[in-house]
């Protein structure tokens, strides 16, 4: 029988958990480069020598103070799953501010190992560590590990067995606090002492956090107590003998504010860090000549306060730019294939329901969206090579001082820019955010920023009706206007729905590095796999509703179809949709066609394409029936020549896509993370009208001044 081991992985963002996790477990995950990407659980499990090893990867935290949604799920881990083993993963580049989390850990009583990873980074910086004498400091053992290298994970598991069996030898070490401080640490633990029922009775209902370890469990309520954990604090007030412990906890605080000025807090924080400081000035050495980092001369222009801003926006055009150009003749190839493969269908099949269906509904529908995949494998290569590299974060820094003007933080910036790539994982990004009404307004912005879903539309109407030189300024323009809309509305709610102050916060900046390729393709893989997917399942059955709407009922079925595919189609279920909704879009300049599309869209915005594939196959058998054979129409041509779109028209279907409701999908997700249908219902509604309004200034500023009518 193998023993049964379960160890958690516990560490600050980006200090590379997820690396280890899949060392560990061999499981494949994406790996991104600023806090919050490990938002959901993780496990995994190995067997190693004659052991079963469970492991959890924890969200990442840089302290155990159950503030943010990610510290209460870590904490709740750890107090309730009672891991055997927590291997504390930390990042060596940036020593001192990972181990914080470390003696919060250790005071917990919870067995530790640390993993000192991204020692490649440390050792490059001219950052020299004696583990040894370290781990004797801090009392826990301490592994060398470069998780991309996958060094040291063996020594690591090595490790995690020699402390679940207890046969490590290192002494007891825990953080010494001022003597004042420490005094009167005593003065409440004595109380906890002399009044056991408190202590058994929080013990009780703190169990699990203690190991068995009566002495550890006293100091870490004193300290909680004086540091105003609101758990411990309302966990201790509801045992009986209480009313002393309280009383001495307001004396202990006020005497330590007397005579240092500062709330008990701070002090406690400080001795941490104090704690810290001492043991890496006793065990870490600096090589002289690296003092300025490449990270730090890297960082005077990106994040340069003139410059940041500029680059910034650089960036991004350059992202866009290389998705429409570099994406452009794949997409061709792939739009030929599809078009010959249609033609095929026709030529092979008996002309009929059957046939219109596999070549307009399925081949027109899924093909049409299917078509724009390297696009998105680029633009998501692209994204995964920015977050990979560290640039992300330093967007978020960029913007911090524009995100204050609205009311939010620069952090607030992470889970936005996240939405580039999906809505879904930007609102589950946002559980980062330690307030929750800063996470809501976060949440309720995030759809307009414009994500992959709603780039086939813009790269099928830019193709349609822009010339390619001015492609990837337009596509720019749009994503442009997302973020300034979801400013703009920031600062709105913060002002009439969600009042209330921005808060200090210290941006985490990650080294620079540069991402593996294999990180990159794995990412771009999982993002075009799962834009596959789509296009084979909500996509396709999409593509098979819209077909048998427009398809029926059939006014006359031994009429001429040729003739009257635009009159079946106007009496269709969905023309009497699209007719229904037409004088609301109408002013906007879009017909009841469109107002088809949009209604689909619903379900995911790739089903606006979808929809104009299946509809423009439908049209294009007149047109089919007359030309001669094999001159198979682009997806682009075709949509250019039966929409009836201006340029203008094009680019104003291009802002409502932007704007009008998130998907489906991110309406579950949105009701999920808010309890409810309020927030949701919000969503959609404050989205659909916002659309409305800015593509009517747009459509009818168009038309007066006259561009691209
Ligand atoms: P997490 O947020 O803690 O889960 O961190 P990740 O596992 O996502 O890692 C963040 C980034 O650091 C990724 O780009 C990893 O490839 C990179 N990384 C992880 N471990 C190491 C390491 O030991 N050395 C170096 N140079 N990079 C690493
Ligand atoms: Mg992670």
């Amino acid at each position: 029988m193998n023993e049964k081991i379960t160890i958690a992985l516990a560490g600050n963002p980006n200090s590379g958990k997820t690396t280890i996790f899949n060392n560990l477990t061999g499981a494949r995950q994406h790996v991104g480069n600023y806090p919050g990407v490990t938002v959901e659980r993780k496990e995994g499990r190995l067997k190693f020598k004659n052991f079963d090893i469970d492991v959890v990867d924890l969200p990442g935290t840089y302290s155990l103070t159950a503030y943010s949604p990610d510290e209460v799920v870590a904490r709740k881990v750890i107090i309730e799953e009672k891991p055997d083993v927590l291997v504390n993963v930390v990042d060596a580049s940036n020593l001192e501010r990972n181990l914080y989390l470390t003696t919060q850990l250790k005071e917990l009583g919870v067995p530790v190992v640390i993993a000192m990873n991204m020692a490649d980074m440390a050792e490059a910086q001219g950052i020299k560590f004696d583990y040894q004498l370290l781990s004797q400091l801090l009392g826990v053992e301490i592994v060398r590990t470069v998780g991309t290298k996958k060094q040291g994970i063996d020594e690591l598991l090595e490790a995690v067995i020699k402390v679940a069996r207890r046969k490590s030898d290192l002494p007891e070490k825990q953080v010494k606090y001022s003597s004042e401080v420490e005094e009167e640490i005593k003065k409440i633990e004595a109380l906890l002492n002399e009044d056991t029922s408190v202590t058994h009775e929080a013990a009780a209902s703190l169990e699990g956090i203690m190991s068995s370890r009566d002495n550890c469990l006293k100091r870490w309520l004193a300290i909680k107590l004086l540091e105003n954990d609101k758990d411990v604090i309302g966990t201790v007030k509801s045992q009986s003998g209480a009313k002393q412990v309280l009383e001495q906890l307001a004396k202990s605080q006020e005497q330590l504010k007397k005579i240092s000025g500062e709330d008990t807090e701070m002090l406690i924080v400080d001795g941490r860090y104090a704690f810290i400081r001492g043991a890496c000035q006793e065990s870490t050495t600096f090589t002289e000549e690296d003092r300025l980092s490449m990270t730090e001369k890297i960082d005077k222009v990106l994040i340069n306060r003139l410059l940041g801003l500029p680059i910034f926006l650089g960036i991004m055009w350059l992202l866009f730019q290389l998705t429409f150009t570099l994406g452009g003749p794949p997409m061709e190839w792939l739009d030929a294939g599809f078009g010959a493969l249609g033609e095929w269908a026709a030529v092979h099949m008996q002309e009929g329901l059957a046939q219109s269906l596999i070549v307009d509904g399925i081949i027109g529908g899924v093909g049409g969206v299917v078509v724009f995949l390297p696009n998105i494998i680029l633009l998501f290569m692209g994204i995964a090579f920015l977050e990979g590299s560290g640039y992300m974060a330093r967007a978020a820094f960029v913007m911090d001082k524009l995100m204050h003007k609205v009311g939010l933080h620069g952090k607030s910036f992470i889970p936005m820019l996240i939405g580039f790539g999906c809505t879904i994982q930007a609102i589950m990004a946002t559980r980062t955010l330690e307030n929750d009404r800063d996470r809501l307004l976060t949440m309720l912005i995030a759809p307009l920023m414009s994500c992959g879903a709603r780039l086939p539309v813009y790269t099928l109407l830019i193709a349609a009706f822009f010339h390619e030189s001015v492609a990837g300024n337009i596509l720019f323009s749009i994503y442009l206007i997302g973020i300034a809309l979801a400013i703009i509305m920031a600062k709105v709610f913060r002002k009439w729905l969600l009042p209330g102050e921005s808060e200090p916060f210290v941006m985490e900046l990650p080294a620079y590095r540069l991402p593996t390729i294999k990180s990159v393709l794995i990412h771009m893989w999982e993002r075009s796999w799962l834009y596959l997917k789509k296009a084979g399942t909500i996509i396709l059955a999409a593509s098979i509703i819209i077909w048998t709407l427009f398809t029926f009922p059939i006014i006359d079925p031994q009429g001429n179809e040729f003739e009257s595919a635009n009159v079946q189609m106007e009496q269709s279920y969905a023309g009497r949709i699209g007719k229904a909704i037409e004088p609301v879009i109408a002013p906007l300049g879009f017909d009841w066609k469109t107002g088809v599309a949009l209604v689909a869209g619903f379900a995911a915005k790739e089903v606006v394409v979808s929809t104009m594939g299946t509809l423009y196959s439908i049209e294009d058998e007149d047109a089919l029936a007359e030309e001669e054979e094999g001159s198979v129409k682009s997806f682009a041509d075709r949509t250019r020549e039966k929409s009836g779109y201006t340029p203008l028209v094009a680019y104003v279907l291009m802002l409502f896509t932007l704007i009008y409701v998130p998907c489906m999908a991110t309406i579950a997700v949105l009701k999920r993370e808010t309890n409810g249908w309020k927030w949701p219902m919000f969503t959609i509604g404050y989205t659909c009208a916002l659309a409305w309004v800015v593509c009517f200034i747009v459509y009818r500023g168009g038309l007066l001044l006259g561009i691209g009518v």
